[in-house]
């Protein structure tokens, strides 16, 4: 055994830690943003005949260029977008990997405006890409101005929008991509992962796409479909930025039991986001039920709530997690960040929130 301190490590990895949020077994857990409904019988047992289907062919590799599952995202997308506008990966996350090693790299610059997901800036590091983030303003809103003098102030080849944001939930306005957009010569990310809890259902950027060949719409099945451990997330975008990801992509990279479950969770793709509006619900009751306890809650298109007003919000999340409820604390002076969870659980963590408070 040695230390990793005393490994060869490159040197943009000495002193870093990974991505970490706690992965705790409590009652209750509001912390990563899921969507805590299981998925319906229906759906569950038509996806076991995809698997079982895809299980009789296990012995060749996948599909490379997953086709059928482009289609099928394309087809839920809609838009008019077609399958060769789409790429997929395991999660979002690794969507956004595989743009930073098509456009990042060495002497290469990706922006972000904070805070934001965490995740930006440890990728922009494993591909020894410089991360420069600028602070967002009032009540974390991104204005067009605020937005367009940074993309001037550092020229990027990378911009990310997280929109709706995470951890604040901010929705970001059409305005201020169409703004960088014309801005930078470089790419502009728009993460919609949480974009079909939004008020406004068109105010996703992938209308915005038609004559803009560097604008990503980047999306996951992970928070709206319910199929976080299925990790399936995907991009819409010109097909010359599909052909740049196809560069850096390991062959094979999403196995027949992913593009078969996938496949099949959208075959059903009403039925997996019934659940949408009843997370809607949560989320604006939680809005409602914090500001009358006098706590200051952000406004949210996403499916969780970051607030404020908290005098010690570290003592808070242990006393919430004492009730068997864990929160996530994003470091953020004075606020926490909860996901809205079923009815059920919301209550119990309103419930426990007021007892942590008293
Ligand atoms: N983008 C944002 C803004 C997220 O919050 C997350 C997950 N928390 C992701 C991307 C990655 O999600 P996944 O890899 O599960 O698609």
């Amino acid at each position: 055994m040695t230390n990793l301190s005393d490994l060869p490590i490159r040197d943009a990895l000495r002193g870093r830690e990974p991505y970490g949020a706690p992965q705790l077994h409590v009652p209750v857990a509001l912390n990563v943003n899921e969507n805590t409904h299981p998925i319906p019988d229906e759906v569950a047992a038509h996806i076991l005949t995809k698997l079982e289907t895809a299980l009789h062919t296990i012995n060749r590799y996948p599909d490379r260029e997953f086709l059928e599952l482009r289609g099928a995202l394309a087809n839920y997308l809609g838009k008019g977008l077609k399958a060769e506008q789409i790429w997929a990966a395991n999660g979002s996350n690794e969507v956004i990997q595989q743009i930073f090693q098509a456009f990042g790299g060495p002497g290469r610059k990706a922006l972000s405006f904070d805070p934001t997901y965490s995740m930006y800036g440890l990728i922009a590091q494993g591909n020894d890409t410089e991360y420069v983030s600028r602070a967002r303003g009032e009540r974390f809103v991104l204005s067009p101005a605020l937005a367009v003098s940074a993309v001037r102030e550092f020229g990027p080849d990378i911009t990310l929008i997280c929109s709706p944001n995470n951890p604040t939930g901010t929705p970001v306005a059409r305005e201020v991509i169409e703004a960088v957009y014309a801005a930078t010569d470089g790419i502009v990310v728009v993460d919609e992962a949480y974009a079909e809890f939004a008020h406004d259902a068109d105010s996703s950027a992938i209308s915005l796409l038609p004559g803009r060949e560097r604008l990503l719409v980047s999306r996951t099945m992970s928070k709206a479909f319910a199929f976080a451990g299925a990790r399936v997330g995907y991009l819409a975008a010109d097909p010359a930025v599909i052909d740049a990801l196809r560069l850096v992509r390991l062959p094979y990279h999403l196995s027949a039991f992913t593009q078969a479950a996938a496949i099949g969770a959208l075959d059903f793709a009403p039925t997996m986001l019934s659940t949408v509006d009843e997370i809607k619900v949560q989320r604006d009751r939680i809005i409602a039920e914090l500001a009358a306890l006098g706590l200051d809650p952000y406004d949210s298109d996403s499916n969780f709530v970051l607030f404020g007003g908290l005098t010690d919000a570290a003592a808070t999340w242990e006393k919430l997690l004492d009730q068997g409820v864990l929160v996530r604390n994003m470091g953020i002076p004075g606020t926490l960040r909860v996901s809205a969870g079923t009815e059920g659980e919301t209550t119990a963590f309103l419930e426990a929130l007021k007892v942590a408070l008293s």
